[in-house]
């Protein structure tokens, strides 16, 4: 591939007053935005800037309603992501498209177009994704996969049809810091191979650490447009939300009060053959704490969650107890009844139902008590609609919920939004215990402050909380004590202020604690 360079180079990707309405909603509204060759262009922007809307126009996935698309030179249409593909523009997707019973190869086979054999596509996955420091096993079913692999699977598919500019829709917010390093490395080779990024943040140090140019999104209109190298954190943060992001306070937090939730020596086997076993786990989490499990994607955090839930229940009641309660055996509902809450990792499909709206979303994550609160008639069970509706207006007010309608599907909010909502619903029962798997996953700075915030605020009212999280700003952020799982066994607990970020980097690597001396909290 050539590689045009200097001033007067065209732009591979040119468009111009590009507008998407939904209803009268213009969630683009006449976008300008050019991208070079061989460029790393950031689009940054709030949780329904239009970020998505935008790059899902220039993939062929939605039909502009006004505005035009060059592509090297000449103007084109882009009616499919078939079409996009063939021009060379590739798409790795917020939402991930694989299909879990399937292997990878599988899945990378679905999208290409030609007829090629399938041993042929696991040796090019293969290749691809070592050349481009993405370690992939192509026959491993997705089922197993962390996010962060089901990642590398949207980019090996992407990069296998050689495209001249590969769009990531905020491919970071599910990474370590090593993943989103070798990320980085990933990208600085397709740069110097010539071709072009368009890369979806709302990590702002990362933006001005690998992108050339960045234009920044609000309320579907372009605010701005910079060299992100010349900008600082605060400035770029002031572009994309027009106020300063609030800071996080976490005075008055104190982890004394009694013990809350308990789990004592759990084991659980490997579901598959490929998932992880968590090996004889402890933890005692007492109100007013914050716990964050800190660790790398795929070391058990799923099945932690499974465990703490009751998503999966575990055979000793014994072994996990909330608020004194022997539990183990006890599956979600039955936990809630105890005064516990839960926010799982994968939101769309798990978390929330996309195609109802938000009430009736609210309605399913409800115990059988507190749906008594929602009925009226006696053994008529009337569901009574105005006070679901209500609750759900109280959570969207408290949490600040943007979306389009009274009470639209939640499957059309952005992801930071459809967060907080189900943040806040689970906020709303205040829970004595609240589990929760990354917390601001995909979310942008506003709302992952203000969820935050929220959390805190709930073990300041007494609560217990637990966050699995691998975002380890957000652990610092507002842990009072924070232990690693790494493998599916559990370090001991740290007080926040005694860990440093070298020290979770080795409990992460399953680098035992007595190698550096750490004092352990509860000693076991
Ligand atoms: P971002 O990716 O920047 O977070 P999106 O592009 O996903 O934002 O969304 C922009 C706005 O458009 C949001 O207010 C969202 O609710 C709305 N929106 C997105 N998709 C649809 C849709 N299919 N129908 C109606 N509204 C939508
Ligand atoms: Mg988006």
């Amino acid at each position: 591939m050539t590689v045009s360079e200097g001033p007067e180079a065209k732009p591979l990707l040119s468009i111009r007053g590009l507008t998407k309405f939904f209803g009268s909603f213009a969630a683009c509204d006449s976008i300008d935005l050019d991208i070079g060759h061989g460029e790393i262009h950031a689009l940054l922007g709030e949780n329904g800037a239009g970020k998505s809307t935008l790059v899902k126009m220039l993939f062929g996935v939605l039909e502009p309603s006004a505005g035009s698309i060059s592509w090297d030179g000449a103007p084109v249409t882009i009616a499919s992501p078939g079409e996009a593909r063939q021009r060379g523009i590739g798409m790795v997707f917020q939402h991930f498209s694989l299909f879990e019973a399937l292997t990878v190869a599988e899945n990378i086979a679905l999208s290409l177009d030609a007829r090629i054999p399938l041993a042929k596509i696991a040796e090019e996955t293969a290749t691809v994704s070592k050349a481009y420091g993405l370690p992939l096993d192509p026959s491993a079913h997705v089922a197993d996969l962390s996010v962060g692999e089901r990642q590398r699977i949207e980019i090996v598919r992407a990069l296998l049809q050689n495209p001249k500019l590969i769009i990531l829709d905020e491919p970071t917010s599910v990474l370590t810091p090593q993943e989103a390093e070798r990320l980085f490395e990933t990208l600085m080779r397709l740069k110097a191979e010539g071709r072009s990024v368009l890369y979806i943040s709302h990590r702002l140090e990362e933006v001005r650490r690998i992108c050339d140019r960045a234009t920044v999104l609000r309320h579907g209109k372009v605010t701005g447009a910079c060299d992100p190298k010349r900008e600082t954190p605060a400035s770029l943060a002031r572009m994309m939300v027009g106020t300063e992001v609030a800071e996080v306070k976490r005075e008055g937090l104190a982890d004394t009060g009694e013990v809350l939730v308990e789990m004592k020596d759990v084991s659980v086997a490997p579901r598959t053959p490929f998932s992880v076993s968590l090996k004889d786990v402890s933890l005692k989490v007492r109100a007013g704490e914050v716990l964050a499990i800190a660790g790398v994607a795929g070391n058990g955090q799923s099945e932690l969650f499974d465990a703490l839930s009751g998503e999966y229940p575990i055979a000793d009641e014994g072994r996990i107890r909330l608020r004194g309660r022997a539990v183990g055996r006890l599956g979600i509902n039955g936990r809630r009844l105890v005064g516990a809450g839960f926010v799982p990792e994968e939101r769309h499909g798990h978390a929330a139902v996309p195609g109802l709206p938000l009430s009736d979303n609210l309605l399913l994550a409800r115990s059988r008590s507190d749906k008594k609160a929602f009925l009226s008639g006696g053994f008529l069970s009337v569901l009574r609609r105005d006070a679901i509706q209500s609750a759900a207006r109280r959570i969207c007010s408290v949490m600040d919920v943007r979306k389009s309608g009274e009470d639209p599907a939640a499957g059309s909010l952005s992801g930071g939004n459809l967060q907080k909502f189900i943040v806040g619903r689970e906020l709303d029962r205040q829970p004595s215990v609240l589990v929760i798997n990354q917390p601001t996953w995909g979310v942008d700075a506003g709302a992952a402050s203000r969820i935050r915030q929220a959390l805190i605020d709930l073990a300041k009212a007494g609560s217990a909380v637990i966050v699995i999280s691998q975002d380890l700003d957000e652990i610092f952020e507002i842990a009072t004590t924070i232990a690693v799982i790494s493998d599916g066994k559990l370090s001991a607990p740290y007080p926040a202020g005694d860990l440093s970020m070298e020290q979770i980097g080795l409990l992460m690597g399953g680098i035992h604690e007595s190698h550096f001396g750490g004092e352990a909290r509860y000693a076991s």
